[in-house]
């Protein structure tokens, strides 16, 4: 059987949340000491470990199937290649920072700068939309040192809690792109590969629905029960179990993560106090 080739990063941000992908899918991969390609026990896939900035062409080059990579790099480097699922990890901003000491109004004030990026196109694009003339210095790796060096004025890149960027004497004071890991393909895959490819979305989306929810179990007074079910949006109706306490139902749903806290507060205004909480591995509508 023809194999499904994926390419993940080597090692950085991506890797252990690629690798915990597969393993929640239920695939099973040994890796080995040199770490370069891998098989799947259990699946027809074969895992290429990559720098992430390669897998786009690896992928528009079919090299690989299919790829885990943040969409910042997909959008910078513009492979001819297709989104097919946002992942949920890798979250991050590519955000323009300036000294903390400079004082910043608006954007106009980034005019005449000089700014140091490893994405220079995006921010070319991005200061081209808003009409703002930079010069814009590429560089690899590390931008948040090249103020302190006198390299650049300002810099643009990724910032997740934006500690890197305070520990830099920087501050944080533009936006250009929010960005998470996804899962990108060839644009022609055979209808074998395609087929596989789709099994393995099947599974992925059923895990990343399991994580955006949870399960939940209350105890309810019977009289309380019409207004209590009303009040939880579950994904699909409820189910309702006679206690052996015969004043109380136990009440079983799966509410999105979104809305827990919201649920939870007005369940406990309701009165109802006993509510067990459960994880769910995965869901399959
Ligand atoms: P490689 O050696 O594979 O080229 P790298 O150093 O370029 O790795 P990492 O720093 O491991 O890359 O980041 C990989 C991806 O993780 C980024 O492209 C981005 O999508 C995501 N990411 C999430 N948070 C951050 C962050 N705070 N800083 C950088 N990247 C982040
Ligand atoms: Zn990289």
């Amino acid at each position: 059987m023809n194999k499904l080739k994926i390419a993940i990063q080597k090692s950085g941000r991506l890797y252990e949340d690629s690798i915990k992908l597969l393993k929640n899918c239920s695939i099973e991969i040994n890796i080995g000491i040199d770490k370069l390609k891998t098989t799947a026990i259990n699946f027809p896939l074969e895992i290429l470990f990559l720098r992430d900035d390669d897998i786009p062409q690896y992928l528009e080059d079919g090299i690989a199937d299919i790829g885990i990579v943040g969409k910042n790099v997909l959008l910078e480097k513009r492979n001819k290649i297709k989104i097919k699922e946002y992942l949920g990890f890798g979250k991050c901003r590519l955000s323009i920072a300036v000294p903390k000491s400079l004082v910043y109004k608006d954007i106009e004030d980034l005019n005449g700068k000089k700014i140091a990026t490893s994405y220079p196109y995006l921010v070319k694009k991005f200061f081209s939309k808003k009409y703002i003339n930079a010069d814009i210095h590429e560089i690899s790796g590390a931008a948040e040192i090249a103020p302190g060096i006198g390299l650049a004025d300002c810099i643009c890149d990724l910032v997740s809690s934006g500690t890197t960027l305070f520990m830099n004497g920087l501050k944080e004071v533009e936006t250009i792109l929010k960005s998470e890991a996804v899962l990108a393909s060839n644009l022609d895959l055979d209808s074998e590969k395609n087929n596989i490819m789709n099994k393995f979305l099947f599974r992925i989306r059923a895990v990343k629905k399991a994580k955006d929810n949870k399960y939940i179990l209350l105890n309810v007074p019977n009289n309380k029960l019409n207004k209590i079910i009303f009040s939880i949006p579950g994904i699909k109706s409820p189910v309702i179990l006679p206690l052996e306490n015969s004043e109380c139902s136990s009440v079983h749903t799966v509410v999105n993560e979104n809305d827990f806290w919201g649920i939870i507060e007005n369940l406990k205004s309701l009165g109802v106090q006993d509510i067990l909480v459960l994880p769910i591995e995965k869901i399959i509508l």
